[in-house]
């Protein structure tokens, strides 16, 4: 099913009103990348850059020189690369300073702009409501020549910040208040990150973004819903700055998910306040913090598909995307055995120098996903809720005296176990059912349960972060900070087999019965991260 976007470009294509679409990503370097961005990026270029054959622009909208930085353009190119997105036509929206610039003399020698010396207050004073109409400045109707001087001077430094503006003459009563003689240049004494200290004058967002894109001959210049307001403002520049051909504007719904910040503003908060550990935390909604939980690119953009396009804002579910990379990893993902709670187990009826290498397919949903060694000896770790001293109803694992399979193993009964002077089980003591073994197995012996088990002989220490959400519900709290979750992060020391020992950095794993495990990339221990747990695994 097509989306409107789509629909309308189907056919801007066939009635020839363009023959090549051209789109971008227009990022303001202010922060890392969040979900919010996929959803654009993946709209501008896989749905419709790459489905239509056409040109896909990067470009940076670095207007604003007080919140901008290197470290943000580097990392947003890496993230869009990533996600697989062309990054070989790179712009910098602060390449056009010179280009708005006599844009901006242009509108104020055809009269429609002047220089103004109203503060940020009067003019939000004087705009009026959406009932009533805004009021004139008294220097409106400014001589063009006194403007150009004025402008001129700004340009040239000799006009302290927030001394005169320049403002677009367009119309004070219009019924949208953005076309309320906006405010479209201030001075600004700060160094950019790019031009230096070239300018001291800077472009408003709505006056640089019409012409960026008209710059490169975007066809359609798809934005967020905010937007809508905006563009006849947008149509407004572009028509009386004289571009040819220009670009239209076209306005679709921001991805919002529950309990998710996107806004890179407040994650930048996060990171400055150290309530998480920089731009890549895996509790992070950014690019960064999501490829280090172990999404992939591929999953991301299935996400994406699903969510689809449209005019009306929604919240999504956690659960869908958490969904996306379930499906993927349970398809892609290695299988491995780790005990988050060890007890020890020891199997009294084989000696200590008793081994077996047993075979364990590495992924039982592949095709030919092959197999891996796991060693098996008297001496194991099995998870801490996998024996009751006093079951409840229905349990189906390990009792004294009961039995249950070990995976890919033996069925054992539990015969004896220890306790430390708490009552605390250390020690779980069983036999091996003779006869039993997965994959040989004549006994006609039915057990209920399976558990998982790791080898002690041989197994390693590994650290699993076990994440939740990042914000508690909002229950009426309007500010983020007042719904920090302090659980969002338990970290759990856990026994793993061996074959984890090489676990590559950023390669996640099923750890049966737990969840989608990813070996974390930067950390040099064994550090994994919870990617999202298993659907339909029991839950403790
Ligand atoms: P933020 O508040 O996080 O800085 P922004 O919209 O100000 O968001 P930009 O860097 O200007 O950030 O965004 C670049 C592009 O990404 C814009 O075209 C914007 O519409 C789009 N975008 C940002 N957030 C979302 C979102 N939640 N859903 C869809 N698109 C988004
Ligand atoms: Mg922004």
């Amino acid at each position: 099913m097509s989306n409107f976007i789509e629909d309308i470009i189907t056919a801007d294509l066939s009635s020839g009103k363009c023959k090549e679409v051209v789109t971008r990503f227009p990022p303001e370097p202010n922060g890392y990348l969040h979900i919010g961005h996929v959803k654009s990026i993946c709209l501008n270029y896989y749905g419709t850059a790459v489905k239509f054959g056409g040109k896909f622009n990067l470009r940076f909208d670095d207007t604003n020189p007080a919140k901008e930085e290197d470290e943000y353009v580097r990392s947003i190119i890496e993230d869009v690369k990533w996600l697989g997105a062309d990054t070989s036509n790179i712009f910098f929206a602060s390449d056009y300073f010179d280009i708005m610039y006599e844009c901006a003399v242009k509108l104020i020698k055809k009269g429609l702009a002047y220089v103004d010396d109203m503060s940020p207050e009067e003019i939000k004073n004087t705009r009026g409501t959406l009932t009533e109409p805004g009021k004139e400045s008294k220097n409106r109707n400014r001589p063009v020549e006194e403007s150009l001087k004025l402008f001129e001077d700004m340009k040239n430094g000799l006009v302290p910040d927030g001394a005169l503006i320049l403002r677009a003459k367009i119309d004070m009563a219009s019924p949208n208040i953005n076309m309320r003689d906006p405010i479209i240049y201030r001075v600004l004494h700060e160094t950019h990150h790019r031009q230096g200290d070239k300018w001291c004058i800077y472009p408003m967002y709505d006056f640089a973004h019409p012409i960026e894109d008209a710059v490169e001959g975007i066809t359609h210049s798809i934005c967020t819903l905010e937007f809508e307001d905006h563009r006849p403002l947008y149509d407004w520049i572009l028509r009386e700055c004289e571009f040819e051909n220009p670009p239209h504007q076209y306005e679709f719904a921001r991805l919002s998910i529950e309990r998710t910040i996107m806004s890179k503003r407040y994650l930048k908060k996060l990171v400055d306040s150290g309530a998480v550990d920089g731009w890549d935390d895996p509790r992070m909604p950014t690019i960064a913090g999501l490829r280090r939980r172990g999404y992939t690119p591929t999953s991301l953009i299935d996400f994406c598909e699903k969510i689809g396009v449209s005019k009306a804002n929604s919240e999504v579910e956690t659960g869908l995307l958490e969904s996306c990379i379930r499906d993927e990893l349970n398809a892609t993902a290695e299988r491995a055995m780790v005990v988050l709670d060890p007890i020890r187990l020891k199997i009294v009826n084989r000696s200590d120098d008793f081994i077996e290498q047993l075979d364990f397919e590495k992924n039982p949903t592949a095709i030919d996903g092959g197999t891996r060694k796991v060693s098996f000896t008297n001496e194991l770790y099995i998870e801490r809720s996998d024996f009751e001293i006093t079951p409840p109803p229905k349990y189906k694992r390990l009792v004294l005296g009961g039995m249950v399979r070990l995976k890919g193993a033996y069925i054992i009964k539990a015969v004896d176990y220890e306790t430390d002077n708490d009552g605390k089980v250390t020690l779980v003591k069983a036999e091996i059912v003779e006869g039993t073994k997965s994959g040989e197995d004549n006994s006609g012996i039915k057990v209920k349960g399976v558990i998982h088990w790791v080898d002690a002989r041989s197994a390693i220490d590994i650290e699993a972060r076990m994440y939740d959400y990042l914000l508690l519900p909002a229950d009426g709290k309007t500010d983020f900070s007042e719904r920090m979750n302090p659980h969002s992060l338990e970290v759990v020391h856990a026994k793993a087999e061996k074959y984890l020992e090489g676990a590559p950095k950023l390669r996640s794993y099923q750890f049966l019965r737990q969840g989608y495990f990813c070996r974390d990339n930067k950390s040099d221990e064994p550090v994994f991260n919870l990617v999202v747990g298993l659907k339909d695994g029991y839950k403790k």
